[in-house]
């Protein structure tokens, strides 16, 4: 019998979510769910996670739960069909990490290039909390707790599936075939894979500053637009223009469908075209940047909508929550409960165990 597709991702309550984090991971996940080719999808607040680099500010992740909820409703996340759920009411991937962590070798960790830029960029060099040093395998446990065979990410992610697929083959090996190796969904666009900040450098993130949030009102949204890093060499309208690290075309790469053109730059049949006259000169940065706005405007206005609707009724979103945790937690205790099994931890649930002990210990008599 093939593995039932089980989807999980999840978002770090540290802010409210970006359009990077819409192209790398949440519209995917939109996409599959109406699908619907899958047996379960799971969608998470990673907030124990968020904690590891937070821990002197636990109000910053108490915040961010909803706004992170309201971000996925606003996107057409629907609780009917996934289900959402705080990292931290699941006790039991804490005890999945905890027999994990005998599984992975400090070096092993030490080599996770994600976690080699997280810990510079967070200025940890000398002081790295061990939660957040071992967060790839607390990560290799949420997966892993819920059988999930599908992950879709963005490209920072990969080594951290990598780490949790070598953590689940150990697992299988010396316990027997238990837990499913997962798999990441990177988004299919290169544009996607780690969009850029608005200020040209490294990727989109919430611990950096250089986003548009989803929840942006219109005019935050034009004015992060047109004061976006472009080429530095374009000084006149007639200066050829470059497209390599030039922020505004790799947003329209993500962003920009040919019916965008008919819309709001009809003398342009397609990117290819307003790429080649910006490449030749006589094409100024603001013409772009106003064409890439009223995409961004046109994306972010209903998911505005949406959010401020759901907005309106707070206790209802933790309702949806606290429901999606208590499904969750069933999910993930019956994993467990075959985990303790397999590492012949489960010394009450197994009557042979008793019989075949007390028998031994009745012939020594
Ligand atoms: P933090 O700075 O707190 O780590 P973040 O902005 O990196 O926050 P995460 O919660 O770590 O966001 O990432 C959630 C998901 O969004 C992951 O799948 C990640 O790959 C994806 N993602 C985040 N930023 C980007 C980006 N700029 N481009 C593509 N995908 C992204
Ligand atoms: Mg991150």
């Amino acid at each position: 019998m093939a593995t039932p597709k089980i989807i999980l991702t999840g978002d770090r309550p540290t802010g409210r979510l970006h359009i990077g984090h819409y192209v790398g991971s949440l519209r995917n996940r939109v996409a599959l769910q109406n699908e619907g080719g899958y047996e379960k999808m799971f969608v998470f607040i990673a907030d124990a996670q968020a904690l590891t680099d937070n821990i002197d500010n636990p109000e910053k992740v108490r915040q961010n739960v909803i706004e992170v909820a309201l971000d996925y409703l606003a996107c057409g996340l629907d609780p009917e069909r996934v289900t959402l759920f705080i990292q931290s009411q699941i006790p039991e991937l804490c005890e999945l990490s905890f027999y994990f962590m005998d599984l992975v070798s400090v070096s092993r960790l030490q080599r996770n290039p994600t976690v080699k830029t997280e810990i510079q960029m967070r200025g940890f060099q000398s002081s790295i909390p061990v939660g957040f040093f071992t967060y790839p395998i607390s990560q290799a446990a949420d997966i892993a707790a819920f059988r999930a065979t599908t992950v879709p990410a963005g490209e920072d992610q990969k080594p951290m599936i990598e780490q949790a697929t070598e953590i689940v083959r150990r697992f299988n090996n010396i316990y027997g075939e238990t837990l499913v190796e997962p798999e990441i969904l990177l988004p299919s666009n290169a544009a996607c894979l780690r969009l850029p900040g608005t200020d040209g450098k490294a990727k989109m993130s919430k611990s950096l500053g250089n986003c548009i949030y989803l929840s942006d009102d219109a005019d935050t949204v034009q004015k992060s637009v047109m004061s976006m890093y472009t080429d530095p060499t374009h000084i006149h309208v007639s200066d050829p223009g470059h497209l390599e690290g030039n922020t505004v075309f790799t947003y329209l790469d993500a962003f920009c469908r040919p019916e965008h053109f008919e819309r709001y730059l009809p003398d342009y049949p397609n990117l290819d075209e307003l790429k080649a006259h910006y490449q030749r000169g006589g094409l100024g940065d603001m013409k772009v940047k106003r064409f890439l706005a009223n995409i961004m405007q046109e994306l972010l206005e209903p998911i505005r909508q949406r959010r401020q609707e759901f907005a309106q009724d707070i206790p209802a979103v933790y309702d949806m929550l606290q429901k999606g945790c208590a499904d969750a937690r069933a999910v993930a205790a019956a994993t467990l409960d075959d985990v303790r099994r397999a590492m012949k931890i489960n010394y009450f649930d197994d009557a042979a165990l008793i019989e075949e002990q007390a028998k031994r210990f009745a012939a020594q008599k």
